[in-house]
């Protein structure tokens, strides 16, 4: 079975159906949340991800402040004015299918969570410590991450110390000890690739491949200054920051 991994899709339709279309064909899909917050395409990219085979789906930090549930004062000056669009913006069917979305879940013998095992929808898993700190709170070999938009996996090392490395384009891996694997961001990429990334599983070979795709970022900074949503979140896109 193929299971195609997205996360912090970001209201970006343009790169979530760049992913859909590179990625071939799947069996199921998991997203690791923050479908909305920065893009100009909430409603679609839910529309979109609805109809995708066997979905399981998570809650991001964006996701939740959309709806809510964390005060938008925990977020940077752009980021607040993102989801105060947002928050008008939003349908009433969009705003139900986030508040289905759990925080995090186990499957298929590997964890999910949109930040960390510990802290699901806010924690950053950036550095050892924070990983060395997450990996006895989860008990499957892998757990799946995202929120930090950028795509290292970190492995715990027999000493109970933790190592990490960069998953190149179409680059292939193997869990086989504890490990916390991050897919990287479709909709905005934060590791100066402006290309969408992704990962897909195969679960008779175990592994795990990271993929790359580019899209016409230029077309959603258009969309994204047409909304007047802030100009630095057009920018970014292009700069993979
Ligand atoms: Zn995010």
């Amino acid at each position: 079975m193929k299971t195609l991994v997205i996360s912090d899709i970001h209201a970006n339709l343009t790169a979530l159906d760049a992913v859909l279309q590179d990625a071939g064909k799947y069996d199921q899909v998991w997203c690791l949340g923050d479908l909305v917050g920065y893009g100009p395409d909430p409603n679609q990219c839910i529309d979109r991800l609805r109809d995708l085979p066997n979905l399981t789906c998570l809650l991001g930090n964006h996701d939740a402040a959309a709806l809510g549930l964390i005060e938008v004062d925990a977020f940077n000056y752009d980021a607040r004015r993102s989801l105060n669009w947002l928050s008008t913006e939003l349908t009433t069917f969009s705003r139900r299918f986030l508040e289905m979305l759990p925080a995090k879940v186990a499957l298929d013998g590997i964890t999910l969570a949109h930040g960390s095992p510990r802290n699901p929808v806010w924690e950053y898993v950036m550095d050892h410590n924070v990983a060395r700190a997450n990996f006895d709170k989860y008990e499957t070999t892998a757990c799946l991450v995202g929120h930090t938009h950028i795509p290292l996996v970190f492995t715990q090392s027999p000493d109970s110390g933790s190592t990490v490395f960069y998953q190149e384009d179409e680059h292939q891996f193997k869990a086989e000890t504890k490990c916390i694997i991050n897919p990287g961001s479709v909709g905005q990429p934060r590791d100066r690739d402006p290309r969408a990334s992704y990962l897909v599983y195969d679960d008779v070979t175990r592994m795990w491949q990271n993929h790359r795709v580019a899209y016409d970022f230029r077309i959603v900074q258009e969309r994204i200054l047409d909304a007047r949503l802030p100009i630095k979140h057009a920018h970014r896109l292009g700069e993979g920051i």
